[in-house]
């Protein structure tokens, strides 16, 4: 466990609750240990990762965070070089576990309608989607320089894959497929970019494993407009680094709802590291105020992909269903006719449907 700074510690401790709940329903027992990361990090050992944090996470068979980092304005991690603030930490950590598929759901609960700004026939029976995101290669991962010629400045990005590292995270898509609705969409720029007609050629390949999954490729430009102009046909999309930050960004907001928004980051092992999509919001921080759903559903994750509990996972999702269902509702998801509940409370109602 990785509280974190800011809400995450008040997040995570209401997403172990519900992981207690589904220890006492099941028969389970998980072993915890925590360890610090980011500001706390900082301010306990005066550098945002150790050593020891690394091999603590490396040692467990997965790793469940809230969220790190400060008020960049005010906080005096940021007064630290780049390289010694909290985020540098959460990049050497991703880095140190391997962690090149990133997952991000956009699912529309019915009970949240109204916060999905999409209107009403766009949304149809809702939508239930994941992005599978490359986290490790690409145009953030490439050579880059900045150089004058001629006296005009020029900055220079590359944009590299290997037949490798797309077909590692090909796989995982598929995989994940598999415990769905068996569709893949496949996003790039294929009429353009050499990167992504390797892409293609090497998804096409490791589909020849999955006949039970459909797979469909589109452009990344027709896909950001289809995301906001029938979301309902997605079930996983796999896409590039670049292209899929862009998208998952896009997918979420459709939702309408930062705080229920989870996410994991997967090796080639079953480990992954799980966390919400959002960040630390130092501005409620420590006021009982923070969602703690987005951390809760990354736990569900991590028990479905991590650990193999599928039916615990399920038990979970239909947990945090019937709450919001029953009209209970943190600030930021609060509607007209709702319970207004706090961080502790949303979290014993969900461990308590558990
Ligand atoms: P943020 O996501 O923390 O907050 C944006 C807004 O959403 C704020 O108004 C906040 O109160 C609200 N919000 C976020 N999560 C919420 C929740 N669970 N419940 C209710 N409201 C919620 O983004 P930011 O303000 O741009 O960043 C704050 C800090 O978080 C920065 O230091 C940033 O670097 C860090 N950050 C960390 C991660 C991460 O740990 N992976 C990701 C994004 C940002």
């Amino acid at each position: 466990m990785i509280p974190g700074d800011g809400i995450g510690p008040e997040i995570v401790r209401e997403a172990r609750k519900v992981l207690d709940a589904v220890c006492s329903r099941y028969g389970h027992k998980f072993i915890y240990s925590e360890v610090l990361l980011g500001g706390a990090s900082i301010d306990a050992h005066g550098v945002p990762l150790t050593e020891e944090a690394v091999e603590t996470a490396k040692a467990s068979d997965a790793v469940l965070m809230g969220s790190i980092g400060g008020d960049a304005k005010t906080s005096p991690w940021y007064r630290l070089e780049p390289s010694r603030r909290p985020e540098a930490g959460l990049l050497a950590i991703r880095k140190e576990l391997n962690l090149f598929a990133n997952l991000r759901p956009a699912y529309l609960y019915q009970e949240l309608k109204a916060a999905c700004p999409l209107k009403e026939e766009v949304i149809g029976e809702g939508f239930d989607m994941i992005i599978v995101r490359e986290l490790t290669g690409g145009l953030y991962f490439g050579e880059r320089k900045t150089v004058e010629e001629n006296g005009i400045e020029t900055a220079i990005d590359t944009l590299s894959y290997n037949e490798n590292e797309i077909r590692r995270i090909a796989v995982k898509a598929f995989d994940i497929a598999m415990k769905r609705r068996k569709k893949v969409t496949s996003v790039d720029k294929a009429n353009v970019l050499d990167s992504s007609r390797l892409w293609r050629k090497v998804v096409e390949e490791v589909a020849k494993d999955y006949p039970e999954v459909t797979l469909e490729h589109m452009l990344v430009d027709n896909c950001a407009m289809q995301l906001v102009h029938n979301p309902g046909q997605f079930d996983v999309i796999l896409t590039e680094n670049m292209f899929g930050d862009i998208l998952s960004d896009e997918a979420s907001m459709v939702t309408g709802s930062i705080g229920m928004l989870s996410s994991a980051s997967l090796n080639d092992t079953k480990f992954g590291l799980y966390e919400p999509s959002h960040g630390s919001a130092p501005d409620i921080a420590g006021q009982n105020k923070a969602n703690p759903v987005a951390t809760i559903l990354s736990a569900a994750m991590m028990l479905r992909y991590s650990l193999d509990l599928d039916k615990e996972a399920d038990a979970v999702e239909m947990a945090v269903q019937k709450v919001l269902a029953d009209g209970y509702r943190t600030c930021d998801i609060m509607s007209e006719g709702c319970m207004p509940v706090g961080t502790e409370e949303m979290g014993d109602l969900i461990a308590a449907a558990v």
